[in-house]
């Protein structure tokens, strides 16, 4: 345990508000969200990359990126909530809870209520090094016309933003919806927060 977390809710907060992954509406809204945000990011990156001029053969090479696609953002989930893991840790020094539930995968440290700083360090690491990990290849890969390579990684950046959603929503809770001071208790699938008593 350190200063950025407590076993015991401190005295004086109270739960306001919860995102439970586990529940189906949460998990479809999420889902859903995901799907249309990595679209959307896709169309921009590819109307900015290709412009006019989108030349991609269909044939054994695409296949072949295809395939390591698949390959990649399997690696690429572990990765994610590893790295979830490693904030947490630093923060908190305690057991993390990593798992799998039918709509997405999750890395918490349960039973231990960790201050807003731990929290949005936790939520916005993967985001971070996964978004300059995707866009520095792309840009390389743009600028000297691979398009192949550059398809890729539209791909792995738009699937990656699209599936933070869920990372990037509570972070918009905690900065910008919730005042003041802020507690929350994430096991993985499950968020709640608890601010303090007015
Ligand atoms: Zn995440």
């Amino acid at each position: 345990m350190t200063k950025h977390c407590y076993k015991e809710l401190p005295e004086g907060y109270e739960k306001i508000f919860e995102v439970d992954a586990k529940k189906t509406k949460t998990a479809v809204l999420m889902n859903v969200f995901a799907l249309v945000l990595t679209i959307i990011m896709a169309a921009i990156l590819i109307l900015i990359v290709f412009k006019n001029n989108f030349h991609i053969v269909i044939g054994t090479d695409l296949l072949i990126i295809m395939l390591v696609l698949l390959v990649s953002l399997v690696l690429y989930m572990v990765l994610h909530e590893l790295t979830h893991g490693i904030l947490y840790k630093i923060m908190t020094k305690e057991k993390l809870k990593f798992g799998l539930t039918f709509s997405c995968a999750y890395c918490g440290v349960p039973n231990l209520y960790v201050d807003k700083k731990t929290a949005l360090l936790a939520l916005l690491a993967p985001f971070t090094v996964f978004s300059i990990v995707f866009l520095v290849p792309l840009i390389v890969f743009a600028t000297t016309g691979n398009d192949l390579m550059s398809l890729f990684f539209i791909l792995m950046f738009s699937i990656h933003f699209g599936g933070c959603i869920g990372d990037l929503y509570d972070t918009y809770l905690l900065l910008f919806k919730f005042k003041g001071e802020i507690y929350v208790k994430d096991d993985g699938a499950k968020q709640e927060f608890f601010q303090k008593n007015k």
